[in-house]
This record gives C-alpha cells, sequence and structure tokens, in this order.
C-alpha cells in the first residue's frame, strides 16, 4: 500500500483496535480474533453512502457513529454479542479534519457497542463508508425473522418516528410557525445521528424472543419482514405504538406523525415477538399480536408510510 494511506491508517484507525479477543488486528493481510467457546459467529455489512443514506452537512463524527450503529443493530437484533467490525472506507480525498472528526465518531461507537475495529480497506472515490460488523451467538440461538408463532405478542422498543422526523427537518420540510422548539430539534436530530444499537435488549431476545428485527426501513416495512419469513400474520394497534413527546410536538398534523412512526426507517429499535406467557419487561411495549394468515394488517390507513426502497 502507498505511504499515504498507511500513514493514514496509522493516524486515525490503528488505535482504536485492541481488546482481549483480538488476536491481530489492524496492520496485516487480514485479521483474527477469538470466537466464544461453542458460539457461532454472526455477519453483517451495512453500506452508507453519501447523498442516499445522510447530507453532505453532515457531521463526519456523526457519519462514522450512525454507520456503525446501524450495522451494529443487526446484531442486536439476532441476539449476537458484538466481537468487533471492519471498515470499508471510500474518501473523495483525504482531509485531515474530516478524518479527525470521522475517527472521534468511530472511537465513540467502539466505546458504546464494545466493537473494536479490526481491520478495513481505504480508498478514493465518492464518499461511501461500510462495516461489518462480527458477532457470536450461543450455537443454534440466533433470534430470527421467521420464529413468530400464532399467540405472540409483538413489541417494540423505544420511540418510533423520530429519525423521520429528523429526516423531514433536514430536508426543510418543516418550516413557518410549525418549526419545533430547538430543544426538540437538536433531540430528534441526535435520534438520526447516533442511533442506539439496542444490546441492552440481548439476554431477554435471547432467552424469550420467538423472532427479532431491527426497523431500519420502519415499521410497517420490517414487520412484513417478520410477517413473511414466519409464515403469519402481525395485526398493530397504532395507539400502542410508542411515539416520544418531541415527536407530538413537532408533527404537523396526526397523519404527518403516524405516517413518521409507521413509515419513518433509520430509527433502529427492536421489534421483536414473544410468547404470550412471557412476563413484558419496562421499555418493551406490546403494539399488536402475531395472528394467523399473511401480511400485516393497522387500524388506521397507511398512505406515505410504505418505507424506503432504494431502486424505485
Ligand atoms: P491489503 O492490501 O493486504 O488488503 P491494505 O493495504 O488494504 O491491506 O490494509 C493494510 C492494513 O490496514 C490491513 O490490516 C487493513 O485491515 C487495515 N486497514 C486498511 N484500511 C482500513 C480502515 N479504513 N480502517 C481500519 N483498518 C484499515
Ligand atoms: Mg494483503
Amino acid at each position: 500500500m502507498a505511504t499515504a494511506e498507511f500513514e493514514l491508517i496509522g493516524r486515525y484507525f490503528a488505535s482504536l483496535g485492541g481488546g482481549d479477543r483480538i488476536a491481530l488486528g489492524i496492520g496485516d493481510d487480514a485479521a483474527v480474533f477469538d470466537v466464544p467457546e461453542g458460539e457461532q459467529c454472526v455477519v453483517s455489512t451495512d453500506t452508507q453512502v453519501e447523498y442516499v443514506h445522510f447530507f453532505p452537512e453532515t457531521l463526519p463524527e456523526d457519519i462514522a457513529y450512525r454507520a456503525v450503529a446501524a450495522a451494529a443493530s443487526d446484531l442486536a437484533a439476532m441476539g449476537a454479542s458484538p466481537l468487533g467490525m471492519t471498515l470499508a472506507l471510500t474518501l473523495p480525498e483525504a482531509d485531515e479534519l474530516w478524518l479527525h472528526g470521522f475517527s472521534q465518531g468511530l472511537a465513540a461507537a467502539v466505546r458504546d457497542l464494545a466493537l473494536p475495529l479490526m481491520g478495513g480497506d481505504t480508498t478514493q472515490g465518492p464518499l461511501t463508508i461500510t462495516i461489518t460488523v462480527h458477532g457470536s451467538v450461543p450455537r443454534d440461538a440466533a433470534v430470527t425473522r421467521g420464529g413468530a408463532r400464532p399467540g405472540d405478542r409483538l413489541c417494540v422498543t423505544g420511540t418510533l418516528g423520530d429519525a423521520a422526523a429528523a429526516l423531514a427537518l433536514q430536508r426543510g420540510e418543516l418550516s413557518g410557525d410549525r418549526l419545533p422548539e430547538a430543544e426538540d430539534v437538536e433531540w430528534l436530530l441526535s435520534r438520526f445521528n447516533r442511533p442506539i444499537a439496542r444490546f441492552e435488549w440481548l439476554s431477554f431476545l435471547r432467552a424469550h424472543g420467538s423472532a427479532a428485527i431491527d426497523i431500519s426501513d420502519g415499521l410497517l416495512a420490517d414487520a412484513e419482514h417478520i410477517a413473511a419469513a414466519s409464515g403469519v400474520a402481525l395485526t398493530i394497534d397504532s395507539t400502542a405504538i410508542p411515539l416520544s413527546d418531541a415527536l407530538r410536538r413537532a408533527a404537523p398534523s396526526e397523519a404527518r406523525l403516524f405516517e413518521w412512526a409507521l413509515g419513518g426507517g433509520d430509527d433502529y429499535e427492536l421489534l421483536c415477538t414473544v410468547p404470550a406467557g412471557c412476563q413484558i419487561p419496562d421499555g418493551l411495549a406490546v403494539i399488536g399480536e402475531v395472528v394467523v394468515g399473511q401480511g400485516v394488517q393497522i387500524d388506521r390507513p397507511t398512505s406515505g408510510a410504505g418505507g424506503y426502497a432504494h431502486f424505485n
């Protein structure tokens, strides 16, 4: 590799590796890491492209953090604990200020999510960040989209629609007298820029989750994925969907509020199904149930809440 590239990796990325599981991190042809005894490796990859997944004015700290959280969220949704990650970074130029900010955000994510940076690839081109996360689950304990059974309850973590509202704010879709208070704007933007991969639900999911998915395309779209993979229908009670106060205050209408909550991706909350007998802990909202049939049924109109799809 060229000296400049080597220096850049050394300066910004080499210190983000390490940890007792990493036998060999950044610097060789590949990384070597330990998977806990008796567990299976779980891998997921996620790409963020400028103009598609984030705006050019997004801070490099946030671009990095969000890229890792979005990828890590897939591990959480499988019931997998984090082991480490790799980063494929395509940059238009080696902008030191940008790289400094980016590595700060990456460092915060490494810390928050316990995902040491084990390696990667650095290339020149349009700004693109690909994160591959590696995790593990006890053998055959991965929580898939396919295990929901009639009688189970449908549950969700956190609040929904916040990131979609942040997107609308960034696009300048909310304006005039209806612009939310600065405090609400800031909070909603932080929900978009600093999503939380819900590893805090790992032990609950492993013990009780019959199916799970992280909400990256929108509640309805991702509920459809569970329904299809499990061969069941899901019914959703819209009044039970957890909504933040900031979102309620920011929404110019009830229609818009539910458009965000039902169709907005990027919240990275977990949607899971739990057998009927199981006690539901605080922080998990029951929003519906699993029944015989197919598809997702909800008690309100869903126009404009189709979820995000590329190539449409
Ligand atoms: P190779 O040519 O053998 O594929 P590279 O020259 O691409 O190796 O990378 C050298 C080392 O630096 C490898 O250990 C690789 O994992 C690491 N690396 C390259 N780019 C990054 C990056 N953006 N983040 C973390 N590690 C990286
Ligand atoms: Mg090599």
